[in-house]
């Protein structure tokens, strides 16, 4: 018998936020672990120094070039990529395999190039793109931010605009204006929301 016309497809259990330096994708995220501490949230592991407070395996697995290498080639990377022509980052593969296999939800808070070889990867992966109001506010967003210096701040910049133009490539945008109702928002799309 064909399904009853209430029923609501299953939530994608792979969910991948991304989108432009500054704009919110961590403070969204912290929210959305704040309302569901048991969500898996994946860890990265990247070549980049820790900033201050930054706990190695909680923020990141902070690792040397070497290791990253090993890594990769070993397949043991869902994706990776070079963010801001320096580092690199990518996403461990086990724990997210881990999840999935058994039914429970994941989410991936990467660049846009990891999101493409996700989209590739896992075809039945949700991809989420974060856009802040405006150019401005992002603007304005990035430079308040002092972790960087201005060079540094100049080449986000750059990237955000690349980035922002991919927005389109996304099967669903939120505009973080509010973290509570972005946050809301990308609770609903994971289906996590009571
Ligand atoms: P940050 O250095 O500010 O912590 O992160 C810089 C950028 O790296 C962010 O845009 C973030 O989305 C991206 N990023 C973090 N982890 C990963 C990852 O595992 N894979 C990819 N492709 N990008 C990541």
């Amino acid at each position: 018998a064909p399904a009853p016309a209430a029923t609501v497809p299953r939530p994608a259990r792979l969910t991948v936020l991304a989108g432009p330096t500054a704009v919110g994708k961590g403070t969204v995220v912290a929210e959305l672990r704040r309302r569901h501490p048991d969500l898996f949230v994946s860890v990265s592991a990247t070549t980049r120094r820790p900033r201050p407070g930054e706990v190695d395996g909680v923020h990141y697995y902070f690792v040397s070039e070497a290791d990253f290498d090993d890594l990769v080639s070993t397949g043991q990377m869902l994706e990776w990529a070079q963010v801001h022509g320096r580092f690199r980052y990518g996403t461990p593969r086990g724990p997210v395999e881990d999840q999935l296999g058994a039914g429970r939800p994941a989410l991936l808070e990467i660049d846009l190039a990891g999101a493409r070889q996700v989209r590739v990867a896992m075809p039945q992966a949700q991809l989420v793109f974060l856009l802040p109001p405006s150019w401005e506010e992002l603007v304005s967003r990035l430079t308040r931010r002092s972790t960087e210096d201005r060079r540094e701040q100049e080449r986000r910049l750059v990237t955000a605009r690349v980035e922002m133009e991919a927005a389109g490539e996304f099967d669903y945008t939120v505009v973080n204006d509010t973290v509570s109702r972005a946050t809301s928002e990308l609770e609903a799309l994971m289906g996590l929301e009571e």
